[in-house]
């Protein structure tokens, strides 16, 4: 079985709600779970980066599906390649909100993976959209939002 990695981002459809994003994030942990499929979810800026690992099939499949969703608009592919092991093999889909983090820890974050100091992943490489991904889970897993989570 060939495991994959698919990185995108979008643009959040501008009514976007927090319940929006409650919705999407219970549908796609139940999927994601049927599915073999494991990633992150990170929301800022208007924007959306997502990052899908699991089999060939099944992340095709669901990339397809989340691209014709009308709650964002525009599905830029970043990367889509084979990899040896999952990055985040304890999440079948976490969602999370630049928001939750303080602006002096989102600008550092941004700053330190792009040459911007908003989310543009269009203006990011993809290794430095999988570092970025990296940190957000790295502080999120810090944080008191993981433990209420658990
Ligand atoms: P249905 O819920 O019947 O969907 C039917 C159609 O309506 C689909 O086109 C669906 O995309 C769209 N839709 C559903 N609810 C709404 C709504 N409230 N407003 C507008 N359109 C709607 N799904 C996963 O399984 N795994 C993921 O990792 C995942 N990540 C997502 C990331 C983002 C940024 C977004 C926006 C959606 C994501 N989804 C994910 C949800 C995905 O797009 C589908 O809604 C979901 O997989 C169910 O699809 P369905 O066709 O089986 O069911």
């Amino acid at each position: 079985m060939s495991l994959y990695r698919l990185i995108y981002s979008s643009t959040a459809h501008p009514e976007l709600t927090p319940q929006d994003l409650k919705e999407i994030l219970a549908v796609s942990e139940k999927n994601n779970s049927e599915n073999g499929i494991t990633g992150l979810l990170c929301y800022g800026n208007q924007t959306f980066l997502q990052i899908l690992e699991g089999e060939w099939d099944e992340v095709n499949k669901t990339y397809h599906r989340i691209a014709q969703d009308e709650r964002h608009h525009t599905p830029r592919l970043i990367e889509c390649l084979p990899i040896s092991c999952r990055a985040f093999e304890v999440w079948s889909m976490q969602a999370i909100t630049l928001n939750e983090f303080s602006t002096e820890q989102v600008k550092t974050l941004i700053l330190k993976h792009s040459g911007t100091v908003k989310l543009r992943p269009e203006l990011m490489r993809p290794d430095q959209c999988l570092n970025f991904l990296l940190d957000v889970a790295k502080i999120y897993q810090l944080s008191d939002n993981f433990y209420l989570d658990l």
